[in-house]
């Protein structure tokens, strides 16, 4: 909405604001945030803000637990559903360490130095989140509960799908939050939907994906319903992806065309790359031990494989056109860190054209009905979180994208999650408290 600490200190001055949130994300891509008034803001562009990083899980130790947030003036945003006198509005923030430098955690940094890298040479991903989500019915006492906000299936209308007006009330949101939505519907599970918004480059995408899960559940939660990202909220349902939609372009121009086109070679790589290391980098795709419930059924993938119009497959390349030609990797789920997968997702494309790796011929077969013969010879994705993270502490990928304090301690919780899980006596009651609520 803004560019420029001026013009941002300019925006709040002449339109009635009163409280500005700093955003960030925890390692796990969960939103935090910290308000603070109008006087204090200039204080906060010039030094930042400090906060208590050891009470975010995965930061610090609390022998240095003093971290500084300095808000990034091109996010301001107001916040829609919070009143219209005395204006909320909401900044994404650098975290820095207290002598200024970058903080090892700030996953945003993270993947702000991965499209520099691309930059260089010479290409810019634009991607697109496609984010399905599941509406529960709520109780007496407002708290969640697992049954389905309706019955409705895939593209159903009202009366079977109870979810349009929400939908709309999203819909309507977003777009004065600028993010420009584009189609929304009802999905294949009951009380499942999805609405997407427009492809963008990849930093504002996982910043506008971070808005999105904030102003469903918002609203969800207006509509007295509570709004899940879980991957599988309900066994033997429709899971919930996260598809990840990534095109290149050079001076503004999409080059992503397989085919008859000067940049198929270069296409072709970068899709081989995505194909090979996406299993090493699933733990960061599918982080909860959740997330392997959904994998291989109800058009979620299982096998390293592509095709065009196929939804078994991991990667997909929809029919489009002009700015819209695009792959599509389907395996991501709605619990990823979007700047962890960003970044992971991009490096594995740019690792692809780097080697000039060869694409392998497409498989269109129906990979939950094929042959043994078929699937055999086919790479598989992660079956389990622990063999997820197995992968992922192998990667050389992983190491060049990220820090080594942060995958030793991505890797550690998620470990310990994984145990605490395993050691869960009843698993349902387990899962309701720490994962579903
Ligand atoms: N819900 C499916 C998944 O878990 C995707 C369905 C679709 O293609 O939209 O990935
Ligand atoms: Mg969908
Ligand atoms: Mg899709």
């Amino acid at each position: 909405m803004t560019a420029t600490v001026s013009e941002a200190l300019e925006f709040i001055k002449e339109n009635d604001v009163k409280f500005i949130r700093l955003a960030f994300c925890d390692l796990f891509g969960r939103q935090k945030n910290i308000s603070v008034m109008p006087d204090v803001l200039p204080m906060a562009f010039e030094y930042g803000i400090p906060f208590d990083a050891h009470a975010i899980r995965g930061f610090t130790d609390v022998t240095n637990s003093e971290l500084l947030l300095v808000p990034d003036p091109s996010t301001l945003s107001v916040l829609p559903w919070r009143p219209q006198q005395g204006r909320v509005v909401r900044f994404f923030c650098d975290i820095k360490n207290p002598d200024g430098s970058a903080f090892w955690g700030d996953t945003r940094q993270i993947l702000k130095s991965v499209i520099s890298h691309t930059q260089q040479r010479g290409y810019t991903c634009m991607v697109g989140a496609e984010c399905e989500f599941y509406l529960f019915k709520t109780d007496e006492n407002g708290e969640p509960t697992m049954i389905p906000f309706d019955n409705g299936g895939y593209l159903d209308v009202s009366p079977l799908d109870k979810g349009e007006n929400v939908r709309r009330e999203i819909c309507l949101c977003l777009e004065e939050m600028g993010l420009k939505p584009e189609t929304s519907h009802h999905e294949q599970g009951p009380g499942q939907n999805e609405i997407d918004f427009k492809f963008s480059d990849a930093l504002s995408c996982a910043d506008n994906l971070v808005t999105f899960k904030q102003v469903v559940k918002t609203i969800a939660q207006r509509n007295g319903l509570f709004a899940s990202f879980l991957p599988k909220p309900l066994p033997d349902k429709s899971g919930s992806g996260l598809h990840i939609n990534l095109s290149l372009s050079r001076n503004g121009v999409n080059i992503f065309k397989l085919g008859d086109s000067e940049y198929s070679g270069v296409t072709e790589s970068f899709i081989a790359g995505i194909l090979e290391k996406t299993p090493e980098i699933t733990a960061f795709l599918n982080p909860l031990p959740n997330s392997y419930d959904r994998l291989g059924a109800f058009e979620a993938p299982k096998y390293v494989s592509w095709s065009y119009s196929n939804r078994s497959q991991l990667i997909r390349i929809p029919s489009a056109h002009n700015e819209r030609c695009r792959m599509e990797l389907r395996s991501p789920d709605p619990s990823t860190n979007p700047y962890l997968a960003f970044a992971l997702v991009i490096s594995a494309g740019a690792y692809g054209i780097e080697k000039g790796l060869k694409l392998k011929d497409s498989i269109n077969v129906d990979l939950y009905q094929a042959d043994k013969s078929i699937t055999d010879s086919l790479v598989r994705l992660p079956e389990t979180l622990d063999e997820a993270l197995n992968l992922a502490k192998g990667s050389e990928l992983v190491k060049s994208t990220l820090n080594e304090e942060l995958i030793l301690r991505f890797l550690h919780l998620k470990t310990l999650e994984l145990e605490a899980n395993q050691q869960a006596v009843n698993k349902h009651d387990y899962f309701f408290n720490n994962y579903f609520k």
